[in-house]
């Protein structure tokens, strides 16, 4: 017997009828004599349709009385998928996360978890009762309710497996696992058997949003067992091959390049004719992290006139109007001639742990570019990603070009 959390994304209980084809997974695994806690998304489109809530109320709403809102997505599916469960004989009952709790900071719209009660759901799983717990929600010392960030439900689901010691979490959606690069976009991009948390960080921080940062980092730190696969399959996650998320040492053979991924939730910022002298970046970059704005990829460059400097920065592009209000007001301080913002851009990273020990691996990456007629406006590197900035209109055709010249189309 082992001990699981299923966790179903939006679209796996985007309906009534998906929300039955839940129950029945969760019925083959508690029938298979699994111990299994669920965890829980919002249907489809109900976060979005309750964030525009919000910010029709008033765009600078309190960020406290915005999680009240969102967080209430998950509770209706918690509730629901309990009530499946019941119909078809299977004992089970939800808790809220103040119930659970899930205890976090009160950083409300991006809160992390602090810890997670156990008692309650150890012993209803003990007497044969299969607790739903709303994912994306937690609980402040004070208890205010909190959310985690979007696709904050991964993060809830490792966070309870890790202090359930679940043996496995598994994480359904609407892909059957994680690809070599978003499956719907490059229609060549293959399935991997297992990818490497280090892998799983990178791909997941630089875009693919298959599994939220937070909750890789969290099973990276636990050693939490995370599987990804779909809840559009037949068979339950026990019998079902989806994509393994392990650490370095299970990988047999490594690529040098192992995925590629694309975001385009930045904007890129550029200040012509800054004064070049010490502390100008200081000056730039304190009032925006006064502001809680956080700056991405960065680059200077000289001007035109040989005198001055061109500075290149990213920051999130919910971010932009704020980054621009702040940067002018702080225009005298700084010394600047001109400010130009575009939020047509798109970040592309390669990942892969083997780059490591290769060479020659970002040359692939600019000459494949470059060959497809492709401007590269900023390039940031780590040690095992390269990420480039470049017009959002050319986001297919770099990730189709990239995903072929890394030998990653599927044969
Ligand atoms: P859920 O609602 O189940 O949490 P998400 O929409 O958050 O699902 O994440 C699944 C989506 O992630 C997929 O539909 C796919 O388009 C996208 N995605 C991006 N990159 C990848 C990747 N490398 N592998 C698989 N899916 C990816
Ligand atoms: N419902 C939340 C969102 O859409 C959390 C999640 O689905 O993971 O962001
Ligand atoms: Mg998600």
């Amino acid at each position: 017997m082992s001990r699981l959390v299923l966790k179903f994304g939006g679209t796996s209980v985007g309906d009534v009828d998906r929300i039955k084809n839940v129950a029945r997974k969760v019925e083959a695994e508690v029938q298979a004599g699994h111990q299994v806690a669920v965890v829980v998304s919002a249907m489809s489109g109900v976060t979005n349709q309750l964030v525009k809530y919000c910010n029709a109320i008033d765009p600078l709403h309190d960020a406290a009385e915005y999680d009240v809102v969102v967080a209430s997505g998950e509770q209706v599916t918690s509730g629901l998928l309990a009530m499946a469960l019941q119909s078809i004989g299977i004992r089970s009952r939800s808790w809220q996360g103040w119930q659970v709790p899930i205890r976090s900071d009160d950083t409300f719209g991006k809160a992390r978890i602090a810890d997670v009660g156990t008692d309650a759901l150890l012993a209803a799983m003990a007497g044969g009762v299969v607790p739903v717990v709303p994912g994306f929600q937690g609980v402040t010392d004070g208890g205010r309710i909190t959310t985690l960030g979007r696709g904050g439900s991964d993060t809830s689901a490792v966070a309870l497996a890790a202090a359930l010691k679940a043996d496995r979490c598994d994480i359904y959606t609407d892909v059957d696992g994680v690809y070599t690069t978003d499956p719907r976009i490059v229609p060549a991009a293959r399935k991997m058997n297992r990818v490497t948390y280090e892998e799983m960080l990178e791909m997941a921080s630089l875009g693919a949003k298959v599994l939220q940062t937070r909750s890789v980092e969290l099973a990276m730190n636990h050693g939490v067992r995370v599987q990804v696969l779909s809840s559009f399959e037949a068979a339950p996650g026990s019998d079902l091959p989806g994509t393994l998320v392990v650490s370095e040492d299970e990988i047999v053979e490594q690529e040098v390049v192992s995925g590629i991924a694309y975001s385009r939730d930045e904007a890129k910022i550029t200040l012509r004719k800054v004064a070049d002298r010490p502390g100008v970046a200081a000056r730039i970059f304190g009032p925006l992290a006064a502001a809680a704005i956080n700056v991405d990829m960065i680059v200077q460059n000289v001007s035109e006139d040989g005198r001055t400097t061109d500075l290149t920065f990213t920051v999130g592009r919910a971010d932009l109007d704020r980054t621009n209000a702040v940067l002018e007001t702080s225009k005298d301080d700084i010394g600047f001639d001109r400010l130009a913002s575009d939020p047509t851009v798109v970040k592309i990273s390669i990942i892969g742990v083997g780059m490591r020990s290769h060479t020659g691996v970002a040359q692939t990456m600019f000459k494949t570019l470059a060959d497809e007629g492709i401007n590269i406006q900023v390039i940031t590197t780590s040690e095992i990603k390269v990420s480039v900035l470049i017009a959002e209109k050319y986001t297919e055709l770099a990730l189709r070009a990239l995903h072929t010249a890394y030998g990653l189309d599927r044969t």
